[in-house]
This record gives C-alpha cells, sequence and structure tokens, in this order.
C-alpha cells in the first residue's frame, strides 16, 4: 500500500475513522471528500476537499486528474445519489472502489417498529396527536413540520434557515448522545414516537435503545436501494479489502 492515493467520500463518523486509521497506520495520502452540508465540520485526518464534483462524470475527470487509486464510498447510506455516481465513476475512470457500510439495526421481539419507504410515508404514519422526535436531518424534515395535528422536535446538526412553525420545535446537536440523555429527552419532552433513518452501527443507537427501554414506538425509515459494490462492514474489513485492491 506504499504511497498508494485515497479518496474517501465522507461525510460520516466512520469516514472520518477510517481516515484517521489510514492515515496513522499506512503511508497512504488520504483526501476525504465532504459535500459541504455543515458549515463547521468536526477535525479530520488527511487533506479536506469540500464541495459536489459536478456529478459522475466530473468525479471520473476528478479521480483520474489526481491519479487516485482507491475510491472509498464512506458516506452515509441514505445518500444515494453519490454512491451512485462513485460506481459510475470508478467504472469510468478505472479506479477500483468499495463502500464502507455498517449493517442496519434489527428489532428486537418486544419492540415496535414501523417501516416506511420514505420521510413522507413516515410522516403520514404518525397518528393524530403524536409528539414526534425526528431524527431524520434537514433534507427530509419538511413533511414532519407541514402536519399541524402533531408535534415534533426535529433534532439536527445544523439550524434550518427557517424556524418552524410552533408546535414544532428545532434541537440543534451533534451526536454522540448518551443513552441517559436520550431517555431524559424522550421523557421530558413526553416523546411519543422516534421517527429515524436505519444509519446502523457496531451498538444500538441510543435513540433506539431508550426508545426500547421507554417502550416508544419507532417509525423507520428504510434505506435506499445502492449500485452493487464490494461492502466493508467495519473499519478491519476495509483494511483486509484494501490491501487486496492496492496489491
Ligand atoms: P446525496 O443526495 O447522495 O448527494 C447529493 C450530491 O451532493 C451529490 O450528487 C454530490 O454532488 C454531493 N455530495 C454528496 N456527498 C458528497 C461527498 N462526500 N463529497 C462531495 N460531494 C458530495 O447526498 P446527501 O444525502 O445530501 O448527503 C450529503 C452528505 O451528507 C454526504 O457526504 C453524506 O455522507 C452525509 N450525510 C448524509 C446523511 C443522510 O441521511 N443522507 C446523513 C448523515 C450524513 P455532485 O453531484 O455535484 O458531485
Amino acid at each position: 500500500m506504499m504511497g498508494r492515493r485515497i479518496l474517501i467520500l465522507g461525510g460520516t463518523a466512520d469516514a472520518r475513522e477510517l481516515a484517521e486509521l489510514l492515515d496513522r497506520e499506512t503511508d497512504c495520502e488520504i483526501i476525504t471528500s465532504l459535500a459541504g452540508r455543515t458549515s463547521q465540520p468536526a477535525e479530520q485526518a488527511g487533506t479536506l476537499r469540500v464541495g459536489g464534483f459536478g456529478g459522475a462524470d466530473p468525479l471520473a475527470g476528478y479521480l483520474a486528474e489526481n491519479e487516485i487509486n482507491l475510491l472509498i464510498d464512506a458516506t452515509h447510506p441514505y445518500a444515494a445519489q453519490i454512491s451512485a455516481n462513485a460506481a459510475h465513476a470508478s467504472a469510468a475512470a478505472g479506479v477500483p472502489m468499495f463502500r464502507l457500510e455498517r449493517p442496519g439495526w434489527a428489532p428486537l421481539e418486544a419492540d415496535v417498529w414501523t417501516d416506511v419507504a420514505s420521510a413522507e410515508e413516515a410522516a403520514a404514519a404518525l397518528p393524530h396527536g403524536a409528539r414526534a422526535l425526528v431524527t431524520v436531518g434537514t433534507g427530509g424534515v419538511a413533511p414532519f413540520l407541514q402536519r399541524l395535528d402533531i408535534q415534533v422536535i426535529a433534532r439536527m446538526i445544523e439550524r434550518p434557515a427557517e424556524a418552524p412553525m410552533p408546535p414544532h420545535k428545532i434541537m440543534v446537536a451533534r451526536p454522540p448522545f448518551a443513552l441517559e440523555d436520550e431517555k431524559l429527552l424522550m421523557r421530558t419532552e413526553h416523546i411519543t414516537h422516534l421517527v429515524t433513518k436505519n444509519a446502523g452501527g457496531k451498538k444500538m443507537a441510543p435513540k433506539i435503545a431508550a426508545a426500547r427501554e421507554l417502550r416508544i414506538p419507532v417509525v423507520m425509515i428504510a434505506r435506499p436501494q445502492l449500485p452493487e459494490a464490494e461492502i466493508a462492514r467495519n473499519l478491519n474489513h476495509a483494511l483486509a479489502i484494501m490491501g487486496r485492491l492496492l496489491a
């Protein structure tokens, strides 16, 4: 893996951890790309570039011009467009790629989960009078805020440009969140439903564990279909795949 240049498509904690690991443990040059959605991204090992590429073909052009040896798609499982672009660009530029993708969470027997396909379906699934903690990011929150017969607490990393109509509230906070804090929030706000994407991860997220303990029903937005790709389920797996692809 000597002296290779790796482009990580990031925007997740996994991408950040991977960049740090590769920067520390290998002599590869690590470039992480962010879309630029948050104005103050967290600290990052290696080189950072920010902003869209302008589509799949320009991404292929970037790979060729910058002599990238390996592309790692470590974007969020719900970031479907950039993953499609990555698959296309990898094939077009002849640069190997794989995706770092955590397995999704699954309900336990006692959990009450409603699986839906989109934010619109999730908003429609909430009963009249619900008090919902909505953790779907800035992009997917509009259908919830349009419902004025429910109360929404929408948690997101950055305050949106427009304040929501009462009774809805925006809560600006950046993960990680502790289980006890999640339980306290759900109790003090009398939350009746948790709405979330199935981001997945080694451990069940504290918000899911809190909902489980407090017997709060979960409305789970399903992951979108992504293009075929080799998948690393964790950082060690990613290292093994990298070793093979760069051999
Ligand atoms: P998306 O819909 O798949 O992508 C929309 C466009 O944003 C892409 O076509 C690309 O623009 C640009 N883009 C996305 N990720 C990029 C990256 N890592 N580097 C450079 N450009 C990128 O993506 P999204 O759902 O808006 O997510 C944007 C970012 O937020 C991603 O980095 C993702 O990992 C992170 N994120 C997303 C979610 C989520 O729920 N969707 C949650 C947490 C974090 P061009 O076509 O111009 O290249």
